[in-house]
């Protein structure tokens, strides 16, 4: 008897539930058009997410204001933005050593009450293997004189690789700095006469022969030049917004500190200074401080400024 009681009242009470819900519509057709529509929270895209260790990132920002701030971190590391095609655009980078797993990327906007929103990045482990290299023990044991002299050295590549210039100042593609065969990949760790070092590979080794000349791959300023214990003949360029690429063991450097580069420029030629075991170029780009792999890194310029007209900086970025 209780089921049956309750029947008409649920019939009725869905037909009015219905008919609200007409009439309800009918209203939001008549009044969408004049009413304009409420700024809404902007859209916040990861690419690619999942992501694997050592890569590059990048972070879409849709539906914000131009002069809107925005800050954003990743890994404790800040990330840039640029105006890209209507939208805001930032890189990050998955350091090559990131704990694998689920980390926050949040970014905050507006100009009144900050607004904040997370998305969750998952890294993944990838496996870039191991390599085994033979050299004078003197280079893996280090002298009381030698340990000085990279100690000395490590101050100034830190205090370059921690460049974070407001601006960026390349705009297309990335492009390979020599034409070769990476003959050892990103990430790999190598067994140095033996014994596995823990610190991986923090760039590409393209497989050229020495004096060939080293292009920049886009333009930027010369941050460091010098000779290095391990890195030999070196130059490091900044591209803006944390992004730093370098070159390693040149025979010749044809670069000055503080010089501006444009893409294609000679920053040197190719030769085995340092701790090699031949000729090659050593090609490495760190974002904010993560090591990501080069010709990834490439890539993704080539995807996102097939038709880039601007590099104007945003109003208020970071
Ligand atoms: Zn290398």
């Amino acid at each position: 008897m209780a089921s049956m009681a309750k029947k008409p009242f649920g019939s009725l009470f869905l037909s009015i539930l219905l008919a609200s819900f007409f009439i309800a519509s009918l209203g939001c057709a008549a009044d969408f058009a004049p009413v304009p529509e409420p700024e809404g929270p902007p859209a916040v895209t990861v690419l690619p997410n999942p992501m694997d260790r050592g890569a590059p990132g990048r972070v879409v920002v849709t539906g914000l204001k131009p002069d809107s701030p925005i800050q954003a971190t990743f890994d404790g590391k800040p990330i840039f933005f640029f105006p890209h095609r209507g939208d805001l655009l930032g890189f990050f980078g998955a350091d090559v050593m990131i704990k694998v797993g689920d980390h926050p990327l949040t970014v905050t906007w507006g100009p009144g009450p900050e607004q904040r929103t997370t998305v969750t990045v998952t890294v993944k482990d990838k496996s870039y293997g191991v390599r085994d290299i033979k050299v004078p023990q003197s280079q893996v044991d280090l002298s009381p004189a030698d340990l000085e002299r990279t100690r000395i050295e490590r101050i100034a590549t830190t205090k370059a690789l921690a460049t974070q210039s407001p601006e960026k100042l390349w705009t297309g593609e990335f492009i390979e700095p020599v034409n070769g065969r990476i003959n050892s990949s990103f990430g790999r760790q190598s067994r140095l006469n033996g014994v596995l070092n823990t610190r991986p590979h923090a760039g590409a080794d393209y497989l050229v022969s020495e004096g060939t000349p080293v292009k920049a791959p886009a333009d930027g300023i010369v941050i460091l030049t010098g000779n290095h214990f391990f890195a030999g003949n070196s130059v490091y360029i900044d591209h803006g917004q944390g992004l730093i690429s370098m070159y390693f063991h040149l025979s010749k450097i044809e670069a000055i500190d503080g010089q501006e580069i444009k893409k294609g420029d000679i920053l040197g030629l190719v030769g085995k200074t340092g701790r090699v075991t031949g000729a090659h170029l050593h090609y490495g780009i760190y974002i904010n401080g993560a090591r990501i792999d080069p010709p990834v890194f490439r890539q993704m310029t080539a995807t996102i400024n097939s038709d880039e007209s601007t590099n104007i900086p945003a109003k208020s970025q970071l």
